[in-house]
């Protein structure tokens, strides 16, 4: 899998260096690329953004510098990339988008800052045949000051989906929003020591009695699901 992801802030996406997405970098399994945008920007004060038409506070990113960095990083591949643009009126980002994000071979993050990208470029690239679409993400419903921290969420998500990332390709299968019958929420975990501050461990995990273990994480899953998550499937 490759992913470019353009940014005014390149530094910002450093931390894709460590951890698990930086072990599956080293191990070939996801090839990711940072641009500056500002690289393509087209005056001598390699501006990005403008005020916006209509009026209003803050500035809009600006559609040239977009224009530019998209088309160099298509015309250094084959096949059409997906271009995936963080916003907050995106559709949600989910565990299911996380999924299908993963099974894409090419990837373009496009990292908005201000009041966001000129509107005109989505549009432009969900309209070109060398282009395999563009989807624009959120997520959550909260206001970000750039992309770059909603690339990183992203990034990080579809990538321990990659066969071969997670050393233990069951967790994946066991977390919240992941389970096919079960409550959508993973519940409680615990590890050594059994008893810590006057908290133990609940007797049932120390059992050995690996049915009577399923049941209390079941029951555990959907009771902190009905709590938190009313609005996930619980059976
Ligand atoms: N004016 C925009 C609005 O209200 O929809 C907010 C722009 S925000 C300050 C700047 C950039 O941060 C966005 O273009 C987007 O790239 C990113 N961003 C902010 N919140 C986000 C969220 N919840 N999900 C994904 N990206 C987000």
């Amino acid at each position: 899998m490759r992913i470019d992801i353009v940014s005014i802030f390149p530094e910002y996406l450093a931390p894709l260096e460590l951890s698990l997405v930086g072990k599956a970098r080293e191990a070939g399994i996801v090839d990711i690329r940072v641009h500056d945008l500002r690289e393509f920007a087209t005056d001598k004060h390699r501006s990005v953004d403008d005020t916006p038409y209509g009026g209003g506070p803050g500035m809009v990113m600006l559609p040239e510098p977009w224009g530019a960095a998209l088309d160099a990083i298509r015309t250094s591949v084959e096949q059409p990339p997906v271009l995936v643009i963080p916003s907050p009126s995106g559709y949600q980002f989910d565990q299911e988008a996380a999924a299908e994000v993963s099974d894409i071979e090419h990837v373009v993050i496009a990292c908005g800052r201000y009041e966001g990208i000129d509107s005109r470029v989505a549009e432009h690239y969900a309209g070109r045949d060398d282009w395999a679409g563009v989807r624009e993400y959120s997520i959550g419903d909260y206001v970000l000051a750039g992309g770059e921290a909603a690339a990183l969420a992203m990034v990080e998500a579809a990538v321990r989906l990659k066969p071969g990332v997670l050393g233990n390709a069951d967790s994946a299968v066991d977390d919240s929003f992941s389970k096919v019958d079960g409550a959508a929420l993973e519940g409680p975990v615990f590890t050594r020591p059994p008893a810590w501050r006057n908290l133990e461990v609940p007797d049932v995990l120390l059992s050995g009695d690996h049915a009577r273990i399923d049941a209390w994480r079941r029951q555990q899953a959907e009771e902190r699901t009905r709590a938190r998550r009313p609005d996930l499937p619980n059976p």
